[in-house]
């Protein structure tokens, strides 16, 4: 019975998935009926979004406000050299259609600020933070907690990548801003846009994020939270710490306080 769920096409283009015990036809269905937020289609927002579409996630929401440049093309492997010019969503979503053309695309061509956000995130199963600032990725971060959808955040400058997942509907998750405290932002954030990035390293932390977002979705394994991975890509060295949810925090403190939590 189960089999109905997925027509003889889906069997086929998933059938590796279904192979595996951990997934299976019931884990597809459930990529196929998934809503992914996806904030940033740059360096790391492109192989999470490759990935999420060819694994069959059935809704990707794509917000950038950017359009395509020569510098980006050196790792921004969702944006062929002809679509120069084009906005990154736009460009992202002809990729993904010749990708996975099952996969429904909203292409939403803005900052990621608190109205857009408030919208989409509580319409997503899931956020992908790949933006490269920290004020937005605190905007995001805030809306995730607020609306309890599981944020997964990645991170990549010169030759140093981090990935960690925030789940709010977790009550001993922490959040982004217990780690990254609002009132010490770091001073860096100008330089992300102007500083070198070793190609692959975006690579391997956004395929992370698609594969957090594809094992939360599922619900198989052990996911991210509580734990920060750090890779210096120089020496292939990866290091986890624990990270702990911090009482005072002024994000999810408070707004867990009022939701009892
Ligand atoms: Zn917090």
């Amino acid at each position: 019975m189960i089999n109905s769920i997925l027509n003889d096409d889906q069997l086929l283009r998933y059938s590796r998935h279904i192979l595996l015990d951990e997934i299976g036809i019931e884990a597809q269905h459930r990529f196929l009926n998934a809503h992914v937020l996806i904030v940033g289609v740059g360096g790391l927002g492109s192989p999470a979004a490759m990935y999420l579409a060819a694994a069959g996630i059935g809704t990707l929401t794509l917000v950038d406000a950017d359009t395509v440049e020569l510098t980006n093309l050196q790792r921004q492997i969702l944006h062929p050299s002809d679509s120069i010019g084009q906005t990154k969503v736009e460009s992202g979503r002809a990729t993904l259609a010749h990708l996975n053309p099952e996969v429904c695309v909203n292409a939403i061509n803005s900052h990621a600020d608190d109205t857009l956000l408030q919208k989409w995130v509580s319409r997503a199963h899931i956020v992908l933070d790949c933006t490269d600032n920290y004020i937005t990725r605190h905007i995001i971060n805030r809306a995730c907690v607020q609306h309890r959808v599981p944020l997964v955040s990645g991170a990549a400058l010169r030759f140093d990548g981090q990935i960690s997942t925030f789940d709010a509907r977790d009550p001993a998750s922490p959040c982004y801003a217990c780690i990254f405290p609002t009132d010490r932002l770091f001073f860096n954030e100008v330089a992300c846009s102007t500083m070198g990035i070793f190609s692959p390293l975006v690579g391997i932390i956004g395929a992370m994020q698609a594969a957090e977002a594809l094992r939360v979705i599922a619900e198989v394994g052990c996911t991210l939270v509580g734990r920060l991975m750090m890779l210096d890509a120089m020496i292939m060295h990866w290091q986890t710490i624990r990270i702990g949810r911090q009482a005072d925090c002024l994000v999810c403190g408070s707004m867990r306080l009022v939701s009892h939590f």
